[in-house]
């Protein structure tokens, strides 16, 4: 078992949703993260103050990672400031859900930018730093539709698949480090993201859902953790939690 005390790790979208889980469960195990927000400023920074008022350690930084620039300066920013990286959480995403004859052009390359290249974006820089770990560990949040597909979600849909297939092979080619690179998959969890989606159709969608409910934020940090705890023998893996809806 790693022990994560004293590690740190940048959480992309980290203030807000499923980021903000991973951020607190991270830091309730000793690790310092440095928690990344675009937009939300004050979630990030009241995140940050709670850390700190329960003894650990966070930094909030602002950058959009689609953009490569502010990518490498988030990541310099963990560096300079903590002096090492271990853990890589690729979380920030978005959605522009249109069926594929009403999709433009922007909502293809948006959410292509935001979730795929941003994991481009960040792991450049981060990789000459994470591979100094004794336990470095590149964990990208995926979904159920990269892997099943999503009416409506041709943009997202692709961006998803290509975080998976982008995990396997980075996966090899680090397997003889101590780095190891995942993806978790999660099915429909319940943050900002979900309420986009009309009542009456979400409806449906949990009727689906071998276990009759939509995940918890908290669920999926719990997968992150255990990839960096338990998880040096896994690598190049998908791990869904997602009630049962994609096997
Ligand atoms: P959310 O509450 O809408 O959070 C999205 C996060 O992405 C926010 O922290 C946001 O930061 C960040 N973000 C968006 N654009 C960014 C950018 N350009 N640069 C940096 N950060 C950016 O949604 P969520 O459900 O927590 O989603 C988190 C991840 O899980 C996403 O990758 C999503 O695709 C994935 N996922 C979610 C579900 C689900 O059912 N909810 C299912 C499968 C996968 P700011 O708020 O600071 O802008």
């Amino acid at each position: 078992m790693t022990n994560l005390q004293g590690k740190v790790a940048i959480v992309t979208g980290g203030a807000v949703g499923i980021g903000a889980a991973i951020t607190k469960e991270l830091a309730q195990n000793g690790v310092k993260v440095v928690i990344n927000y675009n937009s939300s400023s004050q979630a990030a920074e009241s995140l940050v103050a709670s850390i700190k008022e329960n003894g650990g350690e966070a930094l909030a930084v602002q950058a959009d990672v689609s953009n490569s620039d502010q990518a490498a300066k988030l990541v310099s920013a963990a560096v300079d400031t903590y002096g090492q990286l271990d853990i890589l959480v690729n979380n920030a995403g978005i959605t522009r859900d249109r069926s594929f004859k009403k999709l433009s052009e922007e909502d293809w390359r948006k959410v292509i930018d935001v979730n795929l290249n941003s994991v481009y974006n960040t792991v450049s820089p981060a990789l000459a730093h994470i591979s100094q770990s004794d336990a470095g560990r590149i964990i990208s949040i995926s979904s159920i539709i990269g892997q099943a597909g999503g009416f409506g979600q041709t943009n997202y849909a692709a961006a998803k698949a290509g975080m998976i297939g982008f995990t396997k092979s980075l996966a090899l080619e680090l397997a003889k480090s101590s780095v190891t690179v995942n993806a978790i998959c999660p099915g429909f969890i319940e943050t900002s993201m979900v309420a986009e989606i009309p009542e009456n159709v979400l409806e449906q969608i949990v009727a689906k859902i071998p276990q009759k409910r939509l995940g918890q934020a908290e669920e999926i940090a719990k997968g992150v953790l255990f990839l960096c705890k338990d998880g040096a023998y896994i690598t190049g893996q998908q791990l869904n939690i997602n009630g049962g809806l994609y096997m």
